[in-house]
């Protein structure tokens, strides 16, 4: 049995209130809320085994490694990777795209080639590319959607030329709430000779992801964004593709051997972590991870679609209603508008009723441009919100439209 009053004991932030209102968080898109047991591990860890990673002999040195280490592992069994070689540790979704652009831009992109992104991209999936193009000349060709907001596969084949070098499609879109069929799109690539990269930040909280099922060759998300802490996140890659690159960023741990004449890199995953990684926010990502596997992402998928279901269905009630994003596989996510009102007045009037919706553009503005808008609302969920909350929602958006 789903206990989603028994979960919601467990995320102590949940229990305050706002303007004196109960707290009705709907803004799990831009980042979760945590549980107690994962902000108990990251102050437990400074508490009694605090000590930098890899270098150290001492004891409190070893136990944080075996920590560190043993959180690469808890993240290869969540996503089934093959080896934690393949996991590499950064700052986040964002960190991930921008190292994966830098150095597969380096070591296989010449001027004329070409990357394949879709037009439901993330801002971090579009710029570290965009950056690219300008230092390379590399082309960027977009998968165009219709209007449910549904990527058009048959215009994707036809984007692939023999200058195509890279596929980068997001998972779950983050305004639109599609769910890609990223598996076939893979499948596709993976026919024209091409590697794909998955943008996983809005799937990993919501659904199971299996690296090896989907024949990844690049899978990224944010620990913040799956009930762990900020300033973590996973760059997933085949080690075959990760042995090929260049080291990304150069200092500590990165290296096996310096001399002023020449220096030699460390082995996977460590050639792609320069520096003190985060190695506290790794135990609190691998908290998280346990937390959520102990509740089942199965059990979690299936909750968060009767809670979507009954969310599109209250809205679609409300007069003047646009929801933008209509597919028929969809996650945790809905973006709207209602009449002429402007996203931004909705979301600081539902505010003050105690409801955090995010407004805007949602780092996403060619997908707003292919939307006609300059923004949205949304509303996106979590494990532990509720049908009450949906109610919530929707009568303070009644509440708003009247006064308007
Ligand atoms: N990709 C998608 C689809 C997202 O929704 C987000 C964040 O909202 C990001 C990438 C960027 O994640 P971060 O800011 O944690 O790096």
């Amino acid at each position: 049995m789903y206990d989603v009053a028994k979960i919601r004991e467990d995320f102590p932030i949940l229990a305050r209130t706002v303007y004196g209102k109960p707290l009705v968080y709907l803004d799990n898109g831009a980042t979760t809320q945590k549980p107690r047991v994962m902000v108990d591990a990251l102050v437990g860890e400074y508490y009694s085994v605090n000590a930098n990673v890899h270098r150290g002999v001492h004891y409190l040195s070893q136990q944080a490694t075996e920590l560190h280490e043993a959180s690469r592992e808890t993240v290869r069994r969540f996503i089934n990777a093959r080896s934690t070689n393949e996991i590499v540790f950064t700052r986040g979704t964002t960190e991930s795209i921008n190292l994966l652009a830098a150095t597969f831009g380096e070591e296989f992109m010449q001027e004329g080639d070409e990357v394949i992104l879709s037009v439901m991209e993330h801002h971090s999936d579009i710029v570290p590319w965009q950056l690219l193009a300008a230092r390379r000349g590399i082309a960027i060709k977009v998968i165009p959607m219709n209007d449910r907001g549904e990527l058009l596969l048959d215009e994707y084949e036809r984007l692939f030329s023999e200058r195509t070098k890279i596929v980068c499609v997001t998972h779950v879109s983050n305004v639109l709430g599609t769910e890609n069929p990223v598996k076939e799109m893979i499948a596709t690539a993976h026919a024209h000779g091409v590697p794909c990269l998955i943008d996983a930040a809005q799937s990993i909280p919501h659904l199971r992801v299996d690296v090896q099922d989907l024949d990844a060759d690049f899978l990224v998300f944010s620990a913040h964004k799956v009930y762990g802490p900020t300033g973590v996140g996973v760059l997933y890659g085949k080690e075959e593709w990760l042995d090929r690159l260049p080291p990304y960023q150069g200092g500590g741990e990165m290296i096996q051997h310096v001399s002023f004449e020449k220096t030699t890199f460390n082995e996977l995953p460590f050639k792609f972590e320069a520096g003190t990684p985060d190695y506290i926010g790794t135990t609190g990502l691998a908290r998280a991870i346990d937390y959520v596997t102990a509740l089942g992402m199965d059990e979690i998928a299936a909750y968060e679609r009767g809670l979507t279901d009954y969310a599109l269905q209250r809205l679609r009630e409300i007069p003047e209603m646009r929801i933008f994003g209509e597919a028929i596989q969809r996650g945790a996510v809905i973006s709207f508008l209602v009449g002429h009102i402007h996203h931004f007045d909705m979301g600081t009037l539902l505010d003050r009723l105690g409801i955090a919706v995010r407004t805007g553009h949602h780092c996403a503005q060619p997908l707003m441009q292919r939307l006609g808008i300059e923004g949205t609302v949304r509303a996106s969920f979590a494990l532990y919100n509720t049908k009450e909350e949906v109610d919530a929602l929707v009568a303070g958006i009644s509440r708003v439209s009247k006064m308007f």
